[in-house]
């Protein structure tokens, strides 16, 4: 029976039981497509990375054995949209049965759903045996429960799954080091080397000219720095262990000028592409603890062990639990549209000129970065959630919706209302002076609050916690914030409000 099976470009999972042996009589079919280069502008690495790693992949099963159709984006027979490509192969080849992987994101999903309620031949959709958790897992957990809380669901994952458990409790007598990982970079500071690797990039990157895939951001043999093969993923993870790790909780949440990727993993491409699975980076940092050679802490290792077991794979439990609606959700009714800078990172502002510029350099900025440079900058401006979304989707390397909208419109926008997180990620300058070293080499001053040098953080953080008052002021971990509010003179508020709207009309030029 000729069977068709369609790997998307996020399942490249050389480990999954579809390979473990090769049958003449199954087609793999991966395709390049403008559906997919053009549902949003993406950073020209993250569309070369993909077909990069999807060639590799190809390639790669051709050599075990397996057949192989791939697609490239200027084939000829390309029909460019993926209903329509099976379609066709499905006659071409006289296919009998077609097979694909449940795909991550529901708009892929729904369209794959929706075509084989009209084929004529039997088909099945098998899961992708990558995460740890099953789509509708958290949604279980957490049944009967007013709120979804990380913290229950990431204790709960650790038990499951026995990992740093002694029995039913955590091995250390304690859950959560969140509070040791908050250091800044010191004065003098030396990062380990990453590993360097050139990959010859330039013919897919014409071939993406021609074809006129609009982009953004740049790309050179020098800043790709991605891994397209499982071997140079395992390798990357193999370096964080080894250099990065021990460091890695102390700097997680640190920014710096002469800093692009901290002691950070770079590991999101390469799991969410699926070259290597959420396990076994697990396990790799854990030996890498038990191994004792690198010394490393254990609030690095729980610090770590928490991002992926706990908020990818309660992002992921999210994401299934609330689409299609999530994508429309809009809590404070926010509208305006994102400063052109976005674009380009030309802004006055130290803080997101680097974390802008680091963006379309490297396709990369890390979670503080997203989360209190550009997300906060974002909210605290009102933005549409559905721009911010775009934006985010658009830029960096590793953005799948299924993890990049539960990260920017429920963590980093509070468009949800809160499901994602418990109040909404805002700072003044304050945070970002006491976390970085961006301040200081910055046009505004930021302990200024009015004034033409008033860093607009600070008064835009006043701005917005005023107009969303009947929606915020009930929330017990915002509380606080208007008592301090209200104890403020009429005059300065005033001036606050007068300096953040000043700051709302002119913000192009900012
Ligand atoms: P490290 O800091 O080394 O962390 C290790 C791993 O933990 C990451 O590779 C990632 O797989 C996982 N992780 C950490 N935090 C999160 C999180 N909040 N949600 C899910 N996984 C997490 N991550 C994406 O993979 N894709 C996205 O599109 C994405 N968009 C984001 C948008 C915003 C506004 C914010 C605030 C965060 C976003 N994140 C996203 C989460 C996080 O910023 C990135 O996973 C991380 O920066 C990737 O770099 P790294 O591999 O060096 O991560």
């Amino acid at each position: 029976m000729h069977t068709l099976r369609l790997l998307l470009g996020d399942q490249l999972n050389a480990q999954h039981s579809w390979f473990d042996q090769t049958n003449d009589d199954t087609y793999y079919v991966m395709m390049e497509m403008r559906q997919e280069t053009d549902y949003v502008r993406h950073h020209v690495q993250k569309v070369v990375g993909f077909f990069a790693a999807m060639r590799a992949f190809a390639k790669e099963l051709e050599k075990q054995g397996h057949r192989v159709i791939y697609l490239k984006l200027n084939a000829k027979n390309n029909l460019q949209d993926l209903t329509k490509n099976l379609s066709q192969l499905i006659k071409e080849h006289n296919i009998e049965r077609f097979e694909y992987l449940l795909p991550d994101e529901y708009r892929l999903d729904e369209q794959l759903n929706e075509y084989c309620q009209t084929l004529d031949i039997p088909w099945k959709a098998y899961d992708t045996e990558h995460f740890y958790t099953t789509r509708d897992e958290l949604t279980d957990f957490f049944k009967g429960k007013k709120t979804y809380l990380m913290e229950s669901f990431y204790r709960h994952m650790r038990k499951k799954h026995d990992v740093l458990m002694d029995g039913k409790e955590p091995v250390t007598g304690q859950w959560n080091y969140d509070k040791e990982n908050r250091k800044t970079f010191p004065k003098q500071f030396k990062l380990p080397d990453r590993s360097s690797r050139t990959h010859d990039l330039s013919s897919l990157v014409q071939m993406l000219e021609a074809e006129g895939v609009e982009t953004m951001g740049k790309i050179d043999a020098e800043n790709y720095r991605w891994p397209i093969t499982r071997r140079e993923a395992l390798a990357d993870l193999q370096i964080f262990c080894e250099r990065f790790l021990t460091q890695f909780g102390d700097y997680q949440d640190a920014m710096h000028t002469e800093v692009v990727f901290g002691y950070h993993s770079l590991i999101s491409f390469a799991l969410n592409i699926k070259l290597i699975s959420p396990k076994e980076v697990i396990d790799r940092v854990i030996d890498t603890w038990q191994e004792g050679k690198e010394a490393v802490p254990f609030a690095a290792v729980e610090g770590f062990v928490r991002q992926i077991i706990g908020w990818r794979e309660f992002m992921r439990g999210i994401y299934w639990a609330k689409m299609p609606d999530y994508a429309k959700l809009n809590y404070f009714g926010h509208s305006r549209k994102l400063p052109q800078w976005y674009w380009t990172g030309d802004t006055k502002m130290s803080c997101l000129r680097h974390a802008i510029k680091q963006s379309l350099d490297y396709a990369y900025a890390h979670h503080i970065q997203r989360l209190m440079i550009t997300g906060n900058f974002a909210l605290l401006t009102q933005v549409d959630p559905t721009a911010v979304d775009a934006w985010y989707l658009g830029i960096y390397i590793d953005a799948i919706e299924w993890v990049e909208i539960t990260n920017t419109r429920g963590m980093s926008q509070f468009a949800d209302g809160g499901i994602v997180g418990s109040k909404p990620y805002v700072s003044s300058a304050n945070y970002i002076h006491k976390m970085s070293n961006y301040c200081s080499s910055c046009h505004y001053k930021a302990t200024q609050k009015t004034g033409d040098k008033a860093c607009p953080f600070n008064s835009l953080y006043w701005n917005f916690y005023d107009q969303h008052r009947k929606k915020l002021e009930k929330n017990p971990r915002i509380g606080m914030m208007y008592r301090t509010w209200d104890r403020m003179d009429a005059k300065t508020k005033t001036a606050l409000l007068q300096q953040a709207d000043k700051y709302l009309q002119e913000i192009d030029e900012l």
